[in-house]
């Protein structure tokens, strides 16, 4: 038991004496510092809380500790390298970690994204992305080419590009007019006739036409890239109709305009497959991913990019910078070696395909809760996530969620709300024990509704 043992003290292991001073992210502080849920140790699929409580993890942290937490090969080769070199610089300089990383990651990918460029967040590796769409359309002479086209509810995390291109009012609305030339299409939710459907949502293929519409609207010309998440995990779980991305890929590639993917929640076996792109079959120019590269151990990320569109930042003169972007931490040691050894054990314990495995176990448990409250409107579920949607209390939105959320952890159980959906993720180890347990303590919270 690698948990600390009772009455240890270390720094991190009981609840702080003051709880000013941190800002914390996406959170009501004031009603947060009034009852905090304060989590300081993790193994496997538990988190232990400052009382020493067990939380069995539904939601792998946030989305990204698909390993399971604490695992002794990734903890050790962060140990090892912090030892050995803690920082290199990337800039007109190279350590070897990044180009085995990149190399193994290349391995893992759908042909053509033969390349890769590492960040150090979901955030960031979208920016990345929309940066380098916009200058790739410029080194072949399409400068005119700067308009991005997202989607309507989409999460692509908190950067101006992120949150310009993305959908949530709330993301957007506090911030400024954001990047010019962003339009959106509609996003897929539609509960009204897809309800309770298990995988992929029978209708709404029609909607990729909004691409069509709006390409037309702008003027092809003008349009450099178009991002969608596969699935949006942040914005509580959208899946696309079967059809709905090839389609996007068939009007992108009519128009010359790059389709990027964003990764972030469904890459790394999510979906059981290394990446969504792969289980759906479709191949995107660009790939944004980051959680689950390093199991969260370690925050990066990274940019995949395709053959095709790193060639032509190739064709300068060879003592030229190719691309005037990148960060102090691109390809940090730490984080390269947490990759590298959470990419192996990915490949030993075959987790980049369990999802696959337990995914109908997954969907049975999940949608025998239809009938535990009378408030559950919507079930969905696809590999290993699923969201349980619940109707807003009358002038009260995203009440019931946050009771969920605070009886389940309460209970014993983490699970992640936003407004009044509450999404699951578990670490890609998780048994069908654990399962049980999840719905049965989710079960129980949804019936006190
Ligand atoms: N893109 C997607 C699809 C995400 O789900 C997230 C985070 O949840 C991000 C980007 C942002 O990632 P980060 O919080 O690491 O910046």
């Amino acid at each position: 038991d690698a948990f600390p043992a009772p009455g240890a003290t270390a720094p991190g292991l009981t609840a702080p004496a003051s709880m000013d001073a941190f800002w914390m992210p996406f959170t009501a502080n004031r009603q947060f510092r009034r009852s905090p849920r304060l989590l300081a140790a993790a193994e496997g699929m538990y988190y232990r809380d400052v009382e020493g409580r067990p939380i069995l993890d539904g939601t792998a942290g946030l989305w990204c500790c698909n390993a399971g937490h604490a695992r002794p090969r990734i903890v050790q080769a962060i140990a090892r390298q912090a030892a050995t070199m803690d920082f290199a610089p990337h800039f007109q300089m190279g350590s070897p970690l990044p180009f085995e990383l990149a190399g193994r990651l290349k391995e893992l990918a759908p042909r053509p994204l033969d390349h890769v460029f590492f960040t150090n967040s979901g955030s960031e590796s979208v920016d990345t992305a929309l940066k380098i769409a916009i200058a790739w359309h410029r080194a072949r002479g399409e400068g005119q080419r700067a308009k991005l086209i997202g989607r309507e509810k989409a999460y692509h995390g908190v950067g101006f590009g992120g949150i310009s291109v993305g959908g949530l009012p709330n993301n957007r609305k506090w911030f400024g007019p954001g990047l010019p030339g962003v339009d959106h299409m509609r996003h897929t939710l539609d509960i009204a006739r897809n309800a309770f459907s298990r995988g992929l949502p029978p209708h709404g293929v029609e909607l990729a036409e909004d691409l069509e519409r709006l390409v037309q609207l702008h003027d092809p010309s003008t349009i450099a890239a178009v991002i969608v998440e596969p699935i949006s995990g942040s914005a509580g779980v959208i899946l696309p109709p079967p059809g709905y991305l090839q389609r996007l890929r068939e009007i992108c590639d009519n128009y010359g305009i790059l389709l990027v993917f964003d990764e972030v929640i469904t890459g790394f076996g999510r979906v059981g497959a290394p990446f969504a792109a792969q289980r759906f079959g479709v191949t995107p120019d660009m790939m944004t991913v980051a959680k689950g590269l390093t199991s969260g151990c370690v925050p990066m990320g990274a940019v995949f990019v395709s053959d095709r569109v790193h060639e032509a930042f190739m064709q300068g003169p060879e003592g030229a910078i190719d691309l005037f972007h990148g960060y102090t931490y691109s390809g940090h040691p730490l984080a390269c070696a947490a990759a590298l050894a959470t990419l192996d054990t990915y490949a030993e314990e075959g987790l980049l395909t369990r999802a696959l495995e337990l995914e109908d176990y997954w969907a049975d448990g999940l949608h025998a809760l239809r009938g535990s409250s009378p408030h559950i409107i919507d079930i969905r579920n696809y590999g290993l996530i699923g969201a349980i949607e619940l109707a807003p209390q009358d002038g009260a939105p995203g009440a019931r969620g946050y009771q969920v959320l605070e009886q389940a952890f309460r209970k014993g159980l983490l699970v992640r709300t936003t407004g009044d959906t509450i999404a699951l993720s578990p670490p890609l180890i998780v048994e069908r024990r654990h399962i049980d347990d999840m719905f049965s303590m989710l079960g129980e919270v949804l019936a006190t509704l």
